[in-house]
């Protein structure tokens, strides 16, 4: 395979080491440089920075002006090619400052040899490339930080914007609802109720929006309590049945556990389990839900007789914004992110979620929580993490 030539920039103000360079270079075998002498050091500078080159060797000595001044200026202009400094005899004093000038290294002209020459100069170019794939890589990194940040700003925003006049709404629909319940207008009574269900939902998708982004920003917060684990899940599931018209919400076993966490937070994952149960799995009519425990932990198995998930995309559900081909397809409506802000809660309460599910089969969402974890901090104060 041809090499591709090295292109060399040389600024030299002495002919005679021009000719001793060339003669060197010419010499070696296994690679072909292409060097391109000047011998005025200001139209070296300016050449750098307009002629196409991979390489820059500069004098030290060039008259008026010296190699590690013409390095300071090249560098403070943006200059990013390798610069070897050629140094005469006794000037190896000169190398931190070259160095420090921007320098990626020096040879001394005095025995010149070719193997060594050929080393820097590879060596220099090499190191400059990684050294501009790291830059590239730090500034990108800094970049998406910066969108990511300004993302999750303007998603704060957006969300505290829409939830101001949903609240007013919902209480003007509350207000309306209570008015058509006293009135025993029927078909108001129905489309009010309709309303307040709708306006629930909205509520929802703008939480889960701003629990995303507070779980990217660090923020999501827990307000941790003893509760009693299976006095929260016959709470949900009450809350649930009237609003699941066609499946029969059935409980199986107890825990008879006080669990140390977040309340509120795991009532939203059994929430969002319960809910997904009925919305995933809408040709049955029954869902079970099971309550177990062992000395260190409680378990909770929400199991559907839906169309259950492939084994391979098991995991992926847990991904934000991950919905299954048949969900997007369907009208049933979702963003795909309450299993990711389940799976969120659950690990940060230092528990395990996942599925178990056979395709036709149904699916069981289950996961375990520590009862009383290590480290929990006093009966009844309220820690935010
Ligand atoms: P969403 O319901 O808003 O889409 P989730 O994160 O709760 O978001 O669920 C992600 C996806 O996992 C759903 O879109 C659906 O495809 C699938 N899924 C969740 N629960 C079930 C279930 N019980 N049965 C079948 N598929 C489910």
């Amino acid at each position: 395979m041809e090499l591709q030539p090295t292109t060399i920039l040389l600024i030299e103000d002495d002919e005679e080491d021009y000719f001793l360079l060339r003669k060197v270079l010419t010499k070696m075998h296994n690679a072909r440089y292409n060097l391109v002498w000047e011998s005025d050091p200001m139209l070296g500078l300016q050449r750098m920075l307009t002629d196409q080159h991979d390489l820059c060797l500069l004098d030290y000595r060039l008259g008026a002006i010296n190699g590690i001044e013409l390095i300071r200026k090249a560098r403070s202009q943006g200059y990013g090619k390798p610069i070897v400094l050629l140094t005469g005899a006794n000037e190896s004093e000169i190398d931190i400052l070259a160095l420090q000038a921007g320098a990626d290294d020096y040879i001394s002209k005095e025995g010149l040899q070719e193997d060594i020459l050929r080393r820097i100069i590879r060596y220099a170019i090499e190191r400059k490339k990684a050294e501009h794939e790291r830059e590239k890589l730090i500034s990108e990194q800094l970049a998406s930080q910066a969108l990511e940040k300004k993302r999750n700003e303007f998603i704060s925003m957006v969300v505290h914007e829409l939830r101001t006049p949903l609240t007013s709404l919902k209480a003007h629909a509350q207000i309306l609802r209570k008015r058509f319940l006293l009135s025993g207008d029927e078909q108001d009574l129905r489309t009010t109720t309709r309303m307040n269900t709708q306006i629930d939902k909205l509520a929802e998708l703008i939480s889960d929006f701003q629990d995303v982004t507070r779980i990217e920003g660090g923020k999501l917060q827990f307000r941790e309590s003893y509760f009693d684990f299976d006095e929260l899940v016959s709470e949900l599931i009450e809350e649930i049945q009237p609003v699941s018209e066609k499946h029969t919400i059935l409980r199986d076993g107890e825990s008879n556990k006080t669990v140390w966490g977040d309340r509120g937070r795991i009532g939203q994952v059994i929430t969002n389990l319960l809910t997904n149960a009925t919305k995933y799995a809408p040709n049955s009519n029954r869902i079970v839900v099971r309550t177990s425990s062992d000395n260190e932990s409680v378990t909770l198995r929400v199991q559907d007789f839906g169309p259950g998930i492939p084994k391979h995309l098991q995991q992926k559900i847990f991904d934000p914004f991950y919905r299954l081909e048949e969900a997007r397809k369907t009208s049933i409506s979702g963003l795909g992110l309450g299993l990711y802000i389940s799976f969120e809660i659950i690990q940060r309460q230092e528990g395990r979620i996942w599925v178990e599910s056979e395709e036709g089969q149904g699916s069981t969402f289950c996961f375990t929580l520590p009862i009383d974890r290590a480290h929990a901090p006093e009966a009844g104060v309220e820690a935010a993490i």
